[in-house]
């Protein structure tokens, strides 16, 4: 164990980490096992993963399915480029499954290797429709504060999380933001994006893109008529919508995928993490009948945007097996008909403590904010550190879970394997009330 702490503080550089603080503590849990809705440390302590890792691991751990599928794949043809007319069977299948997934218009997939890659290449392919239509001035994407789209270049500028811009001094031009209708509410969130659009030029606007449920930013449920007044307002300026659905997509929120909660049709759709459910990495964009007729007829030469792992055949193997166990086992169904039974639970703490505001969930993705007074909605000082108290609280009662503090706020976020039972939600609420007790016992003293 201490062997490899100090191997981990001498090698190996963290995502999304305080270098320094690694530096002086080491890895707080060394992972050795994974197995259902738990992962298990070096030592034997056993947690519940309430994250699904980093929202991903949707069909839970351990799955033996998944690794006989790999394993089958690697032994035929672990991997063979798809670049120019090369195929292989496995991306083929999955392209045309997740085409039947998909909203109807929305019919041809490019591959990448996971998230941020994903956003980053429909940026590019936004930007090339528009440019092979003869607008190449088209080309700002506009999206909301507090959405995370993920870290590459493209991709980092259109989050509307600051801390991610500033590590690097600055960002990509091209990109602006509006407000997110949390807090505001549609009709405030929409005249923001018509001002952005107004300010920018409508003529040099590209798209329009937003998560269907805000995750690192809070898990931020939009207002029922929202998507329906986005999609109005994209019509009404001709840009394009398009749907991140890196953490909604495959089941999480209760839906195949996360904007169906909306019964709107975006114009392309980024996806990751679900899609694999982690056990291999692999993303990818879908876009309309609209989108690859233009890309078909008006594209000349080479389209010079691709990865090593587009298409990936061992990747495709392990995602076809992931959506077929998604699909045998209901767990799309079980992510809705489970998200209100932890919806339920987190309202019955809510009652109990008088330290806790907002309860939310969609489908199984759900938020605890934690306020000073409920009645008020008065926040906490940001030195009470509540947030990291909670998840102290947590991780000692054997819950990983994901805290959010922005501008004040204090939230605990959920989103627990979609294989997730009763019985283990149950157990989930407890540990938690135990957890929002102590700490409210904690503030109080
Ligand atoms: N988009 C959303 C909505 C995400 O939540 C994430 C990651 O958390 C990304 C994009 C980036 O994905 P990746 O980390 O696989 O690059």
């Amino acid at each position: 164990m201490k062997e490899l702490i100090e191997l981990d503080k001498k090698h190996f550089i963290h995502p999304t980490t305080s270098i320094m603080e690694q530096q002086e503590k080491g890895p707080k849990l060394i992972v050795e096992k994974g197995d259902g809705i738990y992962l298990t440390d070096k030592e034997g302590n056993a947690f519940i993963d309430a994250m699904s890792s980093l929202w991903n691991v949707n069909i839970g751990h351990g799955r033996k399915e998944i690794a006989e599928a790999a394993k089958e794949q690697m032994e035929q043809l672990a991997f063979n480029s798809t670049f120019s007319t090369f195929s292989n069977e496995p991306a083929i299948r999955l392209a045309k499954k997740i085409a039947d997934l998909a909203p109807p218009s929305l019919n041809a997939v490019f591959f990448t290797s996971g998230g941020s890659e994903s956003n980053d290449s429909a940026i590019k392919l936004i930007r090339h429709y528009w440019k092979i239509q003869g607008q190449p001035e088209r080309n700002k994407i506009i999206s909301l504060s507090r959405g995370y789209h993920g870290v590459t270049a493209g991709a980092t500028s259109a989050t509307g999380i600051p801390q991610f811009w500033d590590m690097a001094g600055h960002m990509l031009t091209g990109f602006a933001h509006a407000k997110t209708p949390y807090e505001i509410g549609t009709t405030a969130s929409i005249q923001s994006i018509r001002e952005v659009i107004e300010a920018e030029g409508p003529e040099t606007v590209a798209a329009f893109m937003a998560e269907p449920v805000q995750g690192a930013g809070g898990v931020l449920i939009p207002p029922s008529d929202y998507f329906k007044e986005v999609r109005k307002l994209c019509d009404e300026y001709g840009i394009l919508f398009m749907a991140d659905e890196v953490i909604t997509g495959f089941g999480r929120t209760g839906t195949m995928f996360g904007i169906e909660n909306w019964a709107v049709e975006p114009d392309l759709m980024s996806f990751a993490k679900g899609v694999t459910s982690g056990y291999f990495p692999l993303g990818g964009v879908i876009v309309s009948d609209q989108i690859h007729e233009v890309l078909k007829e008006k594209s000349q030469g080479v389209l010079f945007h691709g990865f090593t792992y587009s298409g990936h055949a061992t990747g495709a193997a392990v995602a076809l097996k992931n959506i077929e166990i998604l699909e045998n086992e209901g767990l799309v169904e079980n992510s809705r008909l489970m998200g209100e039974e932890l919806l339920k639970g987190l309202q019955s703490i809510k009652e109990e403590s008088v330290i806790v505001g907002d309860v939310r969930t969609v489908g199984l993705l759900g938020a605890i904010e934690f306020v000073q007074d409920p009645a008020t909605n008065t926040r906490f000082s940001p030195d009470l550190k509540v947030t990291s108290r909670m998840i102290e609280a947590l991780h000692e009662r054997g819950v990983i879970c994901r805290g959010v503090t922005y501008d004040g706020t204090d939230i605990v976020c959920f989103s627990p394997p979609l294989i997730i039972n009763k019985e283990q939600i149950d157990t989930l609420i407890e540990r938690l009330r135990q957890s929002v007790l102590a700490v409210q016992q904690e503030l109080e003293s």
